[in-house]
């Protein structure tokens, strides 16, 4: 396994209220604290209203669990019904945000420049971006995966200076792979990882490059993630569906045991 420390991060999407957070937050700790897990960060990625529930639980408690947010206002502030600035974010002690999500681009028709913004926005306000690459399955079946993701990886990061730019967490995420039970082949995943690395490498330096987290995300279940973490360039696992269960979640942090 390489010097990066994996991130295992739950993106929860549009699930749990405020009390059922509370209690998976409890029965995920409950679970972790049976062994050691320093050897892997873990975050969770709640929707907004659950936040402030989360932030008091893992302060609370003292938990070594993280959180984040699904999405970032490219804005500070104003009237921009509906969103939630970085400075907001922030002030709740989120270590993440989740920026450019697939489906945020779909239904939300997020381009590159937005989400560059996004990712200036979150830096601003010290949060660790985790931004969300990946190709559709027109894409793929043209064999374009790797140009369609480095051009998306190029602009989410146009004009980030190096010091940022080594904190960024990348979630390669191939959109034909998420919530629907089709996973990449661990080949596939380190296809395009690999590749990621190696633009990092042009548009900054190798150390740097060697220093980014990079995830894949799309199915991942505890049945399925050795074989991904196996790849040199996979640091770990955005996991949407999988992280509703605590069981199944904690068994994907403990990928190694
Ligand atoms: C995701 O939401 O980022 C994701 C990868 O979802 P799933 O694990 O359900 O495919």
């Amino acid at each position: 396994m390489s010097a990066r420390t994996p991130l295992m991060a739950g993106n929860w999407k549009m699930n749990l209220n405020h009390l059922e957070a509370i209690a998976h937050v409890q029965k995920l700790a409950f679970t972790l604290a049976d062994k050691d897990y320093d050897a892997v960060d873990v975050a969770v990625l709640p929707p907004f209203t659950d936040l402030r529930s989360v932030q008091t639980l893992v302060d609370g408690d003292k938990l070594k669990i993280t959180y984040g947010a699904q999405d970032i206002s490219a804005y500070d502030s104003g009237a921009y019904t509906g969103e939630i600035s970085g400075g907001m974010l922030a002030k709740l002690k989120c270590s993440f945000v989740a920026v450019g999500h697939s489906e945020r681009r779909q239904y939300h028709g997020e381009s590159d420049e937005l989400c560059n913004a996004k990712v200036k926005a979150a830096f601003k306000h010290g949060i660790t971006p985790i931004l969300c690459v990946g190709e559709g399955l027109d894409v793929r079946k043209a064999g374009n995966q790797v140009a369609y993701t480095l051009a998306q990886v190029e602009g989410g990061l146009a004009d980030i200076p190096a010091e940022q730019a080594a904190t960024i967490v990348i979630a390669y995420e191939p959109v034909w792979a998420i919530g629907t039970g089709e996973v990449a082949t661990p080949e596939d995943a380190q296809e395009v990882c690999g590749a990621i690395r190696g633009r990092l490498a042009e548009l900054y330096d190798q150390e740097l490059a060697d220093k980014v987290r990079i995830q894949y995300g799309g199915s991942v279940k505890s049945g399925n993630i050795a074989a991904i973490m196996a790849q040199p360039d996979v640091d770990g696992a955005l996991i949407g569906g999988a992280s509703l269960d605590a069981d199944e979640f904690v068994k994907i942090v403990r990928f190694a045991d």
